[in-house]
């Protein structure tokens, strides 16, 4: 069924891989994942937002975890981990080493060149390379280089939100 999808909408067409119907696109946890889902709703529109500009359904695998907000933007509730693209696992963590997989790289690109041009992303790391816009007001993302921080960050990508996207309602 296709009757919500605007054709002449550029964003989230997505296609049904049995129909090759478009329909929107698709923000779904991973079934391995039950326990931290509940990020803020503005971090879920964040990632209905990059979703939606990349044409790419997105598979979840962690959102908020308990500990301080200034260790990570996952305990402020503003991070998530995109652990599929489009049915591809980005990649497996294999004796402590990220290794990605090779037929995710089109889509991990798509994807993290989309959260590039998002002024509500502070951090973007995943295969395609590390990204932070982290001045307070926003800006341009910036490209840093971070061996430990690039092997933990092959086998998935890492959305994280403004801090402001911690200061709406927290979804349940
Ligand atoms: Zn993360």
């Amino acid at each position: 069924m296709i009757a919500s999808v605007a054709y002449t909408d550029p964003f989230g067409l997505c296609y049904d891989k049995q129909t090759k119907e478009a329909r929107a696109c698709k923000v779904t946890w991973s079934e391995a994942n039950h326990s931290n889902r509940n990020v803020s709703t503005a971090t879920m529109r964040m990632v209905q937002g990059i979703a939606d500009r990349a044409n790419v359904d997105l598979t979840l695998s962690s959102g908020r975890r308990q500990g301080s907000c200034a260790a990570s933007l996952h305990n402020c509730g503003t991070a998530v981990d995109i652990s599929a693209i489009n049915g591809h696992d980005i990649g497996q963590m294999i004796n402590g080493v990220g290794v990605t997989n090779p037929s995710a790289m089109p889509f991990v690109n798509q994807v993290q060149s989309v959260m590039k041009t998002m002024p509500d992303i502070r951090e973007n790391y995943g295969p395609a390379g590390l990204f932070e816009s982290k001045s307070a007001s926003g800006g341009a993302q910036v490209q840093i280089y971070d061996d430990a921080l690039q092997n933990a960050h092959n086998d998935h990508v890492h959305a994280g939100g403004q801090r402001y996207l911690q200061d709406e309602d927290t979804g349940p």
